[in-house]
């Protein structure tokens, strides 16, 4: 079965039809990356998978599990907007992405959060708060958030739009070592066609005529 599956997917706000009747399934272990112009659906597809967006037509599953019954408790989300907590440091944010039933004073886990801190990059910034933070270092606390708790499955929504050309290259790089490290299935949404041919295995586009989901590339990557 594949890990991320929809099934004559349908959003409406409104009059809008965020998604009209998409299919797409996404193997175990699988990167793909979701590109398509702006307003095509694709942070709702991710809002969808990771139980967000409850007001849906058709089916959608992670793990073979209605995300309408919870889903797998084994997805990180990384929002395009970094939304962190205001009153929270880089630490506490970075925590926060922990498992519930971690102890976030443990020294495993405190030395846990500041690895994550130190590989996107912010070290000496821990206590920093998000005012205090340009866009593309909240991107980074956003990303090391969401891998905190090395989830099976990780859905990014643009998640290295606000970053300059060297911090991208080195965070992407980071992710694909997660991904080939961990065997962590990911679905990737960008409108960067060329961020996604360098990171996916398969690269699908979203939007055009109504319905269709089609795959553009099917690489098999030579990565770096
Ligand atoms: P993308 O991520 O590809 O830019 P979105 O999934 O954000 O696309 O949006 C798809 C369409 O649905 C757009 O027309 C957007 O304006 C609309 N939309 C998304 N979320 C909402 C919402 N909460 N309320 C109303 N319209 C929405
Ligand atoms: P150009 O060399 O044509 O100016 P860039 O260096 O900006 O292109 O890279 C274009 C895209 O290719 C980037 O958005 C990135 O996704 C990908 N890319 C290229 N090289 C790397 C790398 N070493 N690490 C990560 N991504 C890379």
């Amino acid at each position: 079965d594949p890990t991320l599956a929809v099934r004559g997917l349908t959003v409406r706000y409104g009059e809008t039809v965020a998604l009209d009747g998409v299919d797409l399934a996404v193997g175990d272990g699988e990167f793909v990356a979701v590109v398509g112009p702006s307003g095509c659906g694709k942070s709702t597809l991710l809002r969808v998978l990771s139980g967000l967006e409850g007001r849906f037509e058709g089916d959608a599953t992670v793990d073979g599990t209605d995300v309408r019954e919870g889903g797998s408790d084994d997805v990180g989300m990384v929002f395009q907007e970094p939304r962190l907590l205001a009153w929270g440091d880089v630490r506490e944010n970075v925590a926060i992405g922990l498992p519930a039933d971690v102890d976030r004073d443990d020294p495993a886990a405190r030395d846990r959060v500041d690895d994550l801190i130190e590989t996107v990059g912010l070290d000496g910034f821990e206590e920093s708060r998000p005012d205090e933070l340009s866009g593309g270092m909240a991107q980074r606390v956003s990303l090391a958030r969401g891998l905190a708790y090395d989830p099976a499955v990780l859905l990014l929504d643009e998640p290295f739009s606000a970053l300059d050309r060297l911090t991208k290259h080195e965070q992407q790089d980071h992710l694909l070592d997660v991904w080939a490290d961990r065997g962590t299935t990911v679905a990737l949404v960008t409108h960067d066609v060329e961020e996604a041919a360098y990171l996916a295995d398969r690269v699908v586009v979203l939007g055009g005529r109504p319905g269709t989901v089609e795959t553009v590339v099917d690489v098999d990557a030579d990565r770096p």
